[in-house]
């Protein structure tokens, strides 16, 4: 009995030692910063909450930015492993910068389970936090800097005080390890799937050599590409690996720091990207874990090599295969952009065709086979609605299977506010209605069986009335 409870200790104990990042995982809500729930967030917010960081934390400003924007480095831990993470230095690419404010949450919290790990990180390392190094960018959503500069080609010229604060950080620190933290587009693919989080253990020259430092940046990346596939597995690549002179991942490689790149990419339909947010802190909580338990020095650096890499082809938002319209048979693939308001905090998307004829070979998130249905345009609701709220009222999916995509509103309609579900073309007029399949163009589209419609595309989605 004695054997069977002990056996039973140790069968319960292990997996949870073992399986951080499963625990992590399943856990994350208790740490999510919930005062972030989409891209748009400013620079404001995030000094919000770093001001109300415990004392745990040690939180100065290093600088500003080209307007005047503070830019803070975060400080938490005693040992003696300097590692530093930056995230935003390009202002679009906010995914990281929200999981660091679930990070300081998580290091924060106690009784929960995690105490001895978050001991063995403060005790063997020390990080320093920049996050949101471009908060101008971020300002206005854009991936440069007030005078337009890439700060992430300013590593050698140091032309911007974004990146001369990363440098001088970077330099005073002498940092052991380096996470650089990105986002990269959506249609980013691995494998004819969405590359939903991509590693680089960036080169340090043309050759791209392997020194001890660049050695055990690519066991990390493998270490952390094996937490990853759990939660999304064959959805994680190898960035492109080009030495690029200019970058800061690169030097920073090349100054001596252990750099990791994280691009945080598409999921689905997740556009605020708020998984990969979540897979984010799991995996920097997992990769502190390992470099403060040193269990990544066990990898070989030629499984770095077998993770497979970026592929070139985009991902299209949706790819309808055989759509006979029009006299002809093609294959049509649409994508989606944002058009941000003044402030950038609200957007809209547009639908576009972005590829037509025989795509066969084109991968997307969604796809949709059309063979032998009837594909008509989508028509134009005859009656006017007085506000979108009447609109919201009518029974749409009911229209939708009569063919009726377009409707028109009298009051004005904010787009940026507006969300309607199903989704349908709003107008504020009588419109002529999209009647062309042309790249760029934006039809509805009804495709039906037996004079039943089967599914309705509006505005580059696909709504399925099957049922
Ligand atoms: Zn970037």
């Amino acid at each position: 009995m004695r054997y069977l409870i002990i056996l039973f200790i140790v069968a319960y104990i292990t997996p949870v030692s073992a399986q951080l990042h499963q625990q992590l995982y399943a856990r994350y809500d208790a740490y999510k910063e919930i005062s972030l729930s989409d891209r748009r967030f400013k620079p404001e917010d995030i000094q919000a909450l770093l001001r109300q960081l415990d004392n745990n934390f040690a939180t100065k400003e290093v600088g500003q930015s080209v307007e005047g924007r503070p830019i803070s480095l975060v400080t938490y831990g005693n040992g003696p492993v300097q590692i530093l993470l930056w995230s935003q230095m390009h202002g679009d690419e906010p995914t990281a910068t929200q999981a660091l404010m679930d990070i300081f949450r998580w290091l924060s919290s106690s009784n929960d389970g995690f105490d001895t790990i978050r001991e063995k990180i403060k005790k063997s390392m020390t990080l320093h936090v920049i996050p949101m190094l471009n908060p101008d960018g971020a300002m206005r959503f854009v991936r440069r800097n007030y005078h337009d500069i890439d700060i992430n080609r300013d590593a050698l010229r140091l032309q911007t005080p974004e990146g001369r604060i990363l440098k001088h950080i970077r330099d005073s620190l002498k940092a052991d390890w380096g996470f650089n933290l990105h986002d990269q587009g959506r249609g980013t693919s691995v494998a004819g799937k969405a590359a939903s989080v991509s590693l680089l253990a960036p080169a340090f020259n043309e050759n791209r050599d392997i020194n001890k430092s660049r050695g055990d940046a690519m066991k990390l990346v493998r270490y952390i590409y094996d937490r990853l596939q759990s939660f999304i597995p064959n959805q994680v690549g190898i960035y492109p690996d080009d030495f690029e002179p200019r970058a800061f991942g690169d030097n920073i490689q090349k100054w001596g720091t252990r750099t990791v790149l994280v691009e945080s990419g598409g999921f689905q339909q997740d556009f605020e990207r708020q998984e990969v947010r979540k897979l984010n802190f799991v995996l920097i909580i997992s990769a502190l874990e390992s470099i403060a338990s040193s269990s990544y020095k066990k990898i070989a650096v030629k499984k770095y090599n077998e993770i497979p890499k970026n592929a070139s082809r985009r991902l299209h938002e949706l790819l309808l295969l055989n759509v006979n319209i029009e006299g002809l048979i093609r294959d049509a693939a649409f994508d989606r952009r944002e058009t941000q308001n003044i402030t950038a905090r609200h957007y809209y998307a547009t639908g576009y065709v972005s590829d037509l004829g025989d795509l066969r070979t084109s991968v997307a998130f969604n796809k949709f086979d059309a063979s032998g249905m009837v594909v008509q345009w989508g028509k134009l609701y005859p009656t006017v609605f007085n506000t979108v709220n009447d609109l919201q009222q009518a029974d749409l999916f009911a229209l939708l299977k009569l063919g009726f995509t377009d409707f028109v509103v009298r009051e004005p309609v904010d787009k940026f506010s507006t969300n309607i579900s199903p989704q349908v073309n709003i107008h504020n007029t009588m419109p002529a209605v999209v009647e062309t399949l042309r790249l760029g163009s934006n039809p509805s589209l009804v495709f039906k069986v037996n004079d039943v419609v089967k599914a309705v595309v509006v505005n580059g989605q696909l709504i399925r009335l099957d049922n």
